[in-house]
């Protein structure tokens, strides 16, 4: 029959009364950029999140790059990022006025280590990106411990992973957990606590473009922090360096997030719990149908990590023919990511070769993602599953 990779559409058709009526509620005021609403919103996640600050940015390309251009770059400082991860990651970076220096990641939970981020240190290294590739945190104590060790400023990439958790220790017990699957570490352990992904670093970037956990109906993002200054300068960078209107103490930028982008997040925000929960059922139905298939590997949850599956995402063998196989049968299927960042044309000048960043390199030629949205049903994930293991025994 068929199962589209994402569709939209079921969300909003559950939604709709809710949400148009939170436009029209925009659309009468007039009052269409930050405002109220925005306010509303970022307290409303910040909450969530057990943030201290959010300030609510255009984009989560915007939400990473403010930060960045907070620190005050000055030529040749470098900022590690993983290679394998969107393009925007290192585009920010770029854009702030840092060389992006890439590292490679686990090649079981595609995320980077302290390790791979020490791999490729140097004295110029002001700060990190760890990203928290397809909704699973990486591991955040260790890359913490690393980074105060070397006066090193982290930045989280949180746009695939609002809501995701990890045990973390000395939490100040931050929030509940939300799903039970990966708990291989002692819960009991009262030295543990979970706490949510853009938290952990100096500070958190968010992305609430369509496709991501958190949608709305454009582009927007947001950024976390616990250090108040620092929150302070990102809301001056968000609208030209002041805030006193034509008054501005540094350069920034326009990035304001609009209020109708806030309504529609509003509405969303408290169903964003149940519709992680309905990610990991289906994920836990695909682990169950895919995970004795010679030629598939499962995605791997790292213990005390739960995992919010903004994207499902298989190591295949003959991965090309599965997909094409899949899609035949009217199966959509995403490929994150075909081409490593160090391989990119537009950073051929800071030298990346191919055989530098082998598991990257492996895993852009290995993965793709099968269809994880909130809405499919029981049946649909078992079509796609079945499908998988009949590529292999066929
Ligand atoms: C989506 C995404 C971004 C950028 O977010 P936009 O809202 O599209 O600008 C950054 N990093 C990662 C890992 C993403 O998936």
């Amino acid at each position: 029959m068929g199962v589209p990779f994402l569709d939209l559409k079921l969300q909003y058709n559950l939604l709709k009364k809710d949400i148009d009526e939170a436009l029209g509620r925009v659309v009468t005021s007039q009052f269409f950029v930050l405002g109220p609403e925005v306010q509303a919103l970022e307290v409303e996640i910040a909450d969530f999140l057990g943030a201290s600050f959010a300030v609510g940015v255009a984009s989560g390309t915007d939400a990473l790059l403010l930060p960045l251009r907070a620190l005050d770059p000055e030529d040749g400082d470098e900022v590690i990022v993983p290679a394998f991860t969107f393009f925007a990651t290192a585009g920010a970076v770029w854009n702030a006025g840092f060389t992006p220096v890439f590292c490679d990641v686990d090649p079981h939970t595609f995320n980077v280590t302290a390790e791979t981020l020490e791999a490729v240190w140097t004295d110029r290294t002001r700060a990190v990106v760890p990203v928290h590739l397809f909704g699973q945190m990486a591991p955040m104590a260790e890359i913490r411990e690393l980074c105060r060790r070397k006066e090193a400023f982290v930045l989280e990439d949180a746009a695939q992973a609002i809501g995701a958790r990890q045990l973390y220790p000395g939490a100040r017990l931050g929030v509940e957990s939300s799903d039970h699957s990966s708990l291989s570490l002692d819960e009991a352990d009262s030295s543990l606590g979970w706490m949510m992904a853009g938290v952990l670093g100096d500070a958190g970037a968010f992305s609430f473009f369509p496709t991501k956990n958190l949608g709305g109906f454009g582009d927007g993002g947001l950024v976390t922090t616990s250090d108040e200054e620092f929150a302070e300068k990102i809301s001056k960078l968000r609208i030209h360096g002041g805030k006193q209107m034509y008054h501005h103490e540094m350069v920034g930028t326009n990035s304001r997030l609009d209020a109708l982008q806030a309504a529609v997040l509003r509405v969303k925000l408290p169903h964003l719990e149940g519709w992680a929960g309905a990610r990991q059922a289906n994920a836990a139905l695909y682990d169950e149908i895919l995970g004795d298939v010679p030629g598939v590997a499962i995605p791997a949850v790292m213990p005390g990590n739960s995992h919010v599956y903004n994207q499902y995402t298989l190591k295949a063998h003959q991965r090309d023919e599965l997909r094409d196989y899949l899609s035949k049968r009217g199966i959509g299927t995403g490929l994150y990511y075909p081409l490593g960042l160090h391989l990119q044309e537009c950073f051929s000048a800071l030298g990346g070769r191919a055989g530098d960043l082998p598991v990257t390199e492996a895993l852009t030629q290995e993965v793709m993602s099968l269809p994880i949205f909130p809405e499919l049903s029981e049946g649909q994930v078992s079509e796609v599953g079945e499908a998988v293991r009949e590529f292999y025994s066929g």
